[in-house]
């Protein structure tokens, strides 16, 4: 990876490192077209990406969503195509929980199948069946190892010949003779543009000249702390009434979330207080967790258009421009079918007479 200043022309600049440009770089690479990949900051995956809660969720965005996902389900089924050191999916029980109080959970969550106590405790034996009204099982989830698919997509496009750039910001983009212009960290000429800025991609296509989406990052918070109850091969227990989930990290402790969505500007948002010790109460009230301390708090930026569906499209005012943003609460899981679906596009691009 480099990041010094040099003149390059390419057929696609991807800009945004995250698991959304990872994936574009790696799938436009293996098609054979010339990629960069580029980044502001000085390591990939810094923002939303390293900040997930590392689950593949069937059903969790929607339609699209799920489409996405199975389109990308050989590729993990792979491990990377053979990229990726270790397998990158691990089952993962889910349960759903319909809290007693307040009453008014969703009890009619597509995709789950309703299960008694004996059989949730089996799965999860610190729930509090006293504090719980019913608990639905969920199939087909699994945690990412979301390093891995990075790095094994990142591997993979260099491999094939992309080229990624760190600390490099497009700081503009302006079309000149049959290119795009960028100039910022490092200047690129590129006959396409993928939009994989996350919560920058409107503020990036207005520095291009383009209308935005109208994008809306919202903060979402969590946070590890330490049990003594809690096994590795526990459940993931999502509360249906959206108030917390918890599921087992490494190290004896509990990745915890209010799973909370507050409208924040696009940057490096920070974890309150407020929103850690309200998840640690409801947690506390609907289990035997008895979680006292946190390890470690952060928050990150979870990025919706208004209908909440991916933007994975040429913009509206200039095909060379592509969309692959808006990817919400399941931009990892998403990720590899995202970067696919892109190629194909831009492919289309390159056998038509543009
Ligand atoms: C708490 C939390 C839990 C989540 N849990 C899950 C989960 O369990 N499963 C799941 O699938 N998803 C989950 N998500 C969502 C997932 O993390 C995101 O959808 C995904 O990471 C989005 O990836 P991205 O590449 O689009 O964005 P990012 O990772 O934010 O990457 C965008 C990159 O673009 C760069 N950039 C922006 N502008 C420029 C520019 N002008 N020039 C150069 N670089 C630029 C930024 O620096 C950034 O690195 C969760 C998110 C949060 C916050």
């Amino acid at each position: 990876m480099r990041s010094q200043r040099q003149d390059r022309t390419v057929d696609v600049a991807v800009i945004g490192g995250g698991i959304a440009g990872a994936s574009c770089a790696y799938h436009l690479a293996r098609e054979g077209l010339g990629t960069v990949l580029v980044e502001r900051e000085t390591e990939l995956g810094t923002h939303s990406t390293s900040r997930s809660a590392a689950t593949l969720l069937p059903g969790y965005g929607g339609q699209e969503n799920d489409e996405l996902t199975e389109a990308g389900r050989p590729f993990f089924a792979s491990s990377a195509e053979g990229m990726a050191e270790h397998p990158l999916l691990a089952p993962r029980e889910l349960l759903w929980i319909y809290p007693r109080e307040p009453e008014g959970a969703n009890h009619d969550l597509p995709g789950t199948v309703p299960i008694d106590y004996e059989a949730a405790l089996a799965m999860c034996p610190v729930l509090r069946p006293e504090a719980i009204d019913a608990v639905a099982w969920q199939a087909g989830v699994y945690d990412i190892d979301v390093d891995g698919l990075l790095r094994a997509l990142v591997r993979g496009a260099t491999h094939h010949g992309a080229e990624v750039l760190l600390a490099s910001e497009a700081a503009s983009l302006r079309r000149q003779r049959g290119y795009w212009l960028m100039e910022g960290g490092a200047e690129i000429r590129a006959r396409v543009v993928v939009n994989a800025a996350g919560a920058w991609a409107d503020e990036l296509a207005e520095r291009s000249g383009l209308a935005p989406v109208g994008f809306r990052a919202l903060k979402r918070t969590a946070f590890v702390s330490p049990v003594s109850t809690g096994q590795q091969d526990m459940a993931m227990v999502v509360s249906a009434d959206n108030s917390f989930y918890f599921k087992p990290d490494v190290g004896g402790l509990m990745l915890c979330s209010p799973a909370d969505e507050t409208p924040v500007a696009p940057g490096d948002p920070r974890p309150e207080e407020i929103d850690v010790a309200y998840t640690i109460d409801r947690i506390n009230v609907h289990t035997t967790l008895q979680i006292r301390s946190v390890r470690r708090a952060w928050a990150g930026l979870r990025v919706f258009a208004a209908d909440r569906r991916p933007v994975i499209r040429p913009h509206q005012d200039d095909a060379t421009f592509i969309w692959c943003a808006g990817l919400g609460g399941t931009g990892v899981q998403t990720a590899p079918g995202a970067g696919q679906r892109v190629a194909e596009i831009v492919q289309g691009l390159f056998s038509s007479d543009w």
